[in-house]
């Protein structure tokens, strides 16, 4: 298995969830089997009890699960049909966890976020994943916020428990105009350092701008951030987000990908590789 996680920093609703489906469909295009999972870290066991109009709609799967708005994203993007395990929440996860603690099942040891609640979302992702060349994973929220704490977390844990060539961190940002017009790296650089204190380094940046990044913008997040500047990517603003995986495609992030997984041997079929 192959694992793409992606996080969000600055700001919600930068399009994270568009570039973790974009990067599924690029890998799909070149043959392989995606999978996706979305991590919410809200404490709703699912998202059927959400107001939509707080939330957008609540997305029901072929199985009954009510979920996230962005399931409906990657089945569209990526023509599968997810189920209910794919939308790993909070409270589906404490939920589990306390009633394993109730059942005697820790055998009297001191339940804690560290390692029981990383350990059951990790588990919950690789069963997701299973069967798939490639899971990409999507951590809901912005980097910093109190709740995504716990799935930072796991995801380092994560990190550290995979080969090196079978786990990858994106990491998607703001960049915005200043008043004269120039494109800021400082939203980003912030957000990055905010990873980095929680021991996460990014592998490859994406940076929502109203236009594509400028050569000299990426260069310059490449410097800060401590990635090549072939790692750093545009989501820019388009009419159609079904554009997306084109102009990431433009950019050449599956090909960036695939060659930082080492599945570049175009002799092979994608089951071989
Ligand atoms: P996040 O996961 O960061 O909260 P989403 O991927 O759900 O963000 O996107 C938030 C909103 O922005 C959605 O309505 C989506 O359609 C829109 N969006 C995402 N990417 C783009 C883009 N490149 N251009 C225009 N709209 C976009």
């Amino acid at each position: 298995n192959k694992f793409i996680f992606v996080t969000g920093g600055v700001m919600s609703g930068l399009g994270k969830g568009i570039t973790a489906a974009s990067t599924g469909r690029l890998l799909a295009n070149a043959g392989f089997d995606v999978t996706a999972v979305k991590i919410d870290p809200y404490l709703n066991v699912d998202a059927g009890t959400m107001n939509p109009f707080q939330h957008g709609e609540v997305y029901v799967l072929k199985d009954g699960g009510e979920v996230d708005l962005d399931l409906g994203n990657y089945e569209r993007f990526l023509d599968i049909d997810m189920t209910f395990d794919h939308n790993v929440t909070t409270g589906k996860t404490y939920q589990h966890v306390i009633e394993k603690e109730r059942a005697g099942d820790y055998l009297g040891k001191t339940v804690q976020i560290i390692p029981h609640v990383t350990d059951d979302i990790k588990r919950r992702i690789r069963e997701a994943a299973e069967g798939h060349d490639v899971c990409i994973v999507e951590v809901g929220g912005t980097v910093g916020d109190i709740e995504g704490m716990p799935f930072l977390e796991a995801l380092r844990q994560f990190a550290h428990e995979e080969d090196e060539e079978d786990f990858l961190l994106t990491h998607v940002t703001l960049v915005p105009y200043s008043k004269n017009g120039e494109q800021k790296t400082k939203p980003t650089q912030h957000s990055v350092k905010e990873l980095r204190s929680i021991g996460l380094q990014p592998d490859i940046l994406v940076g929502r701008c109203e236009d594509e990044l400028a050569p000299s913008t990426k260069e310059k997040i490449a410097l800060f951030c401590d990635v090549p500047t072939d790692a750093v990517f545009s989501n820019p603003d388009v009419e159609d987000i079904y554009h997306v995986p084109l102009m990431v495609e433009e950019e050449g992030l599956d090909e960036y990908v695939m060659d930082r997984f080492d599945l570049t041997d175009d002799a092979l079929p994608p089951a071989e590789r």
